[in-house]
């Protein structure tokens, strides 16, 4: 998976991203990651690549050409034309579908906006995914597009290995995950649930179902809807609601 960053701090992407497991992939190669410096295309003397916004009103608007130009100094080496994701509040809400739908892809691309956007007849020409990571505005793409590249990158294979895997993360199957417990047995008068330290695989796996099901119902359940539950799940559910 090859990720290309179009925005006006590249240095802030390159190095939110370089650390832990997301640094380990890219060091393996199994993800790239270049941030293009959109103001590396302005033509203007002194790289200003806003201006005012026609009809008046407050701020900013990051200009069609510069953007333009760093889109294409990318896509113009690409076989088919990549998918190409605009960071915006006016965007779908990113979620873990569309984070395994985009670790398909082999190249990715995220326009990160600044001050009021960016001049919508170049999102018009080149975007082909609106995306905002929640209901709430951030000054800039980048944060957004970084959360995107962790989420998504978890899904591209060889990035996670066995003991990390995606498996079993909340909103796999649209069920919230078990909670975790480690050592030591008893931390300040509370103790492990003993079935985890039964060594029984069965009964370890039923409990773990169990509590992902009682959570999910507790804290997210709306999700609950799109989840595969058998019988035995919804019994288990059922009593819980009563
Ligand atoms: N005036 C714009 C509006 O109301 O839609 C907001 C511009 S915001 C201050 C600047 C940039 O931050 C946007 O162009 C976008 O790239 C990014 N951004 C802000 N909130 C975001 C969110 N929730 N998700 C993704 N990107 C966001």
């Amino acid at each position: 998976m090859n990720y290309h960053v179009l925005t006006l701090f590249p240095d802030m992407v390159m190095q939110g991203m370089n650390t832990s497991i997301i640094g380990r992939a890219m060091e393996k190669g199994l993800l790239g990651l270049e941030a293009v410096d959109i103001r590396e295309f302005s033509k203007n003397k002194h790289k200003k690549v806003d201006d005012y916004p026609y009809g008046g009103g407050a701020g900013l608007v990051m200009q069609a050409e510069p953007v333009y130009l760093a889109y294409e100094s990318i896509a113009a080496g690409m076989e088919k034309k990549p998918r190409v994701i605009y960071m915006t509040p006016q965007g779908q809400v990113f979620n873990q579908k569309l984070a395994v739908e985009l670790a398909k892809e082999e190249e990715l691309i995220f326009l990160c906006g600044h001050y009021e956007g960016i001049d919508e007849r170049v999102l018009e020409e080149i975007v082909t995914d609106n995306v905002s990571i929640g209901d709430y505005v951030l000054t800039g793409g980048e944060l957004a597009a970084m959360v995107m590249i962790d989420a998504i990158s978890r899904h591209v294979p060889g990035v996670l290995n066995n003991e990390e895997s995606a498996q079993f993360d909340s909103f796999h199957d649209n069920l919230l995950e078990y909670p975790q417990y480690s050592r030591p047995e008893e931390w300040r008068g509370k103790r492990v649930p003993e079935v985890l330290l039964s060594g029984h695989h069965g009964k370890v796996d039923e409990w773990r179902r169990q509590q992902s099901l009682k959570r999910t119902l507790e804290r997210r359940p709306d999700l609950l809807e799109g989840a595969k539950l058998d019988k035995k799940d919804e019994e288990f559910l059922r009593g819980l609601k009563k």
